[in-house]
């Protein structure tokens, strides 16, 4: 990004893309709501059912397929709600999002599923609850939100289909980076979110594989088939059907360079930096990070000041940091990933950006050590 800061922080979200603005101010001038008959509603509706074909045409499916939501969460919602009659056991992978997560954890049916060292669900611990689970429902991202590492869904779907159960798949991180196909993937549910591609923030899907059970659970307007109720935000998804147009995908290999040459220079420096799930696939764009004795929530403040915006691995809420499941689940010691920082770059980003990133690391690390050496 050109501006006066090094933004780096893509997988909380990201910077719209013009063609997003242009597409929801576009929307915006229009009136009409899509379930309107007259012309107005027409055209509302018309923008509308092109946004869910180019979702559906992003992922694999089918546009009747699409339920457009508020989010990525309510649409983890919306399938834990849609599959609630075709499951017994629930297997969660602690790598899930709090999203899930936290709607989760305290069913009396939920097993959480445990990750390796790498950041990856562990297979042969899958293997276990399957056969002790009925009729199961798996949830396992397709990408890490604080790793970036990329799951093996495909063997999961494989496990979990031999296992006569269902698999529901966030990939709200990996849609607009690595190609997603729910076919492919042999998912289930799958669930995207338009602010991590460069679409607004306020529009989500649930996508269906066809024939995938729904549950009706909230009633209203019928919007949506009937299966999520509540006028749909059109200049919403407007943006968010601009975002899919963009086709991330294509960028990848300059972002992908961008981090490595990120890493490598930060091993360069820093000759102690810990990079997590390194050893897996990982996404193009995510660097988690960790140099040890700069604690993360200093560290953040300091990089502030910097002009650079980065998050620390675990998710922030009301500007507090907690500290990270997901690298507790992956068997980091807590002195080690309290210092864990999360670099996660996209369409906007430039070699300058990587640049400020490097040099204010220095810095703080500078002052850190500083700072202890006066202790
Ligand atoms: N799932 C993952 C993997 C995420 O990273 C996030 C947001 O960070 C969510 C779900 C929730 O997305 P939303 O903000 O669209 O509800």
């Amino acid at each position: 990004m050109s501006q006066a800061i090094a933004y780096c922080d893509y997988n909380a979200t990201t910077p719209l893309r013009p063609a997003a603005m242009a597409a929801i101010t576009r929307s915006l001038q229009d009136v009409g709501n899509p379930s309107s008959v007259h012309a107005p509603g027409r055209s509302a509706k018309g923008v509308m059912e092109a946004a869910r074909e180019t979702v559906a045409r992003g992922v694999g499916a089918r546009a009747r397929d699409v339920i457009f939501t508020s989010s990525a969460t309510e649409a983890l919602h919306l399938a834990l709600d849609a599959a609630r009659d075709s499951y017994g056991d629930l297997i969660v992978s602690e790598l899930e999002h709090d999203a899930l997560w936290e709607a989760t954890r305290d069913a009396d049916e939920m097993a959480p599923l445990r990750a390796t060292i790498d950041g990856v669900v562990d297979l042969t611990h899958l293997e276990e609850l399957l056969a002790a689970a009925k009729r199961p429902l798996v949830a396992v991202m397709l990408a890490n939100n604080e790793t970036g590492v990329i799951q093996p869904v495909s063997r999961v779907a494989a496990m979990v289909r031999e296992a006569g159960g269902i698999l529901l798949v966030d990939a709200s991180q990996a849609v607009g980076r690595i190609p997603v196909d729910i076919a492919a993937l042999d998912a289930s549910y799958l669930v995207v979110s338009s602010h991590k591609m460069g679409g607004p923030p306020g529009a989500g899907a649930l996508v269906l594989a066809s024939g995938a059970a729904f549950a009706i659970s909230r009633r209203g307007g019928g919007q949506e088939q009937g299966r999520r109720p509540g006028t749909e935000n059109v200049p919403a998804l407007a943006g968010f059907a601009a975002a899919f147009d963009a086709d991330g995908v294509s960028e990848s290999v300059r972002i992908a360079a961008l981090r490595d040459r990120f890493e490598q220079a930060l091993r360069a420096r820093h000759g102690d930096v810990v990079i997590f799930g390194e050893t897996a696939p990982r996404l193009p764009n995510t660097s988690l990070f960790a140099l040890p004795g700069a604690p993360a929530e200093i560290a953040l403040i300091a990089l502030d000041l910097e002009g650079v915006a980065l998050s620390s691995g675990a998710a922030c809420s009301s500007g507090k940091v907690k500290s990270s499941r997901v690298l507790a689940a992956m068997g980091v010691e807590p002195a080690l990933a309290r210092c864990a920082l999360r670099a996660s770059f996209g369409w906007a980003t430039t070699d300058e950006d990587v640049d400020r990133l490097l040099a204010a690391l220095d810095k703080v690390r500078a002052r850190l050590g500083a700072l202890e050496g006066a202790a």
